[in-house]
């Protein structure tokens, strides 16, 4: 497939979360060959192939942010080099279908979270609200697999996440 029509396939489509390290999406794009060196070097096995170019999964494990991605990349596609702080933007989104927030005790996030960014508090007719500290989350995605209802998902918020300095919900 030409890069051109790969591109225009792209458009509108969701955000792909490259593995961290990645250059800009249209640098990426014409820096990796798909080699999936990436993958293979990945101690989390966290790294896949999607349309031919490499993208985390957050279902089984969460990344560490060792960069030995980067350190496998011989074409410059993921750079060790950069600063995670501004360019990994991706934090825990709670999803609606959250068992706490339909008023059954589960908390199984938070004890999931060395970053202790998963917040709980009480709300009308027993319920709970749940929402992630966008300031202490790191995106690090270990929350995604350790709820039972598939209710976390991962997502680049309006804002940058180091802009805010209070509590969001989101
Ligand atoms: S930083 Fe480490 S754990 Fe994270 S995707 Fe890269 S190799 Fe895997
Ligand atoms: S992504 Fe990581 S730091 Fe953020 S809430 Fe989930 S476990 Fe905590």
């Amino acid at each position: 497939m030409e890069r051109r029509e790969f591109f225009r396939r792209l458009s509108g489509q969701k955000q792909a979360t490259r593995p961290p390290y990645a250059l800009p999406e249209e640098t990426f794009y014409s820096q990796c060959d798909g080699c999936n060196a990436c993958a293979k070097a990945c101690p989390q096995n966290i790294i896949q192939l999607a349309s031919g170019f490499p993208i985390i999964n957050f279902n089984q494990a969460g990344c560490t942010f060792c960069g030995h991605c980067a350190a496998a990349c011989d074409r410059g596609a993921l750079d060790g080099a950069i600063d995670l702080e501004k360019s990994w933007q991706w934090r825990a989104l709670i999803k609606s279908t959250c068992l706490d927030k339909h008023g059954v005790v589960c908390r199984a996030c938070e004890a999931s979270c060395e970053e202790d960014a998963i917040k709980f508090r009480p709300a009308l007719g027993g319920k709970t609200d749940v929402f992630i500290l966008l300031k202490a989350c790191t995106g690090c995605g270990v929350c995604v697999f350790s709820c039972p209802n598939n209710a976390i998902d991962m997502k680049i918020p309006d804002s940058n996440p180091n802009s805010l300095i209070k509590e969001a919900v989101v």
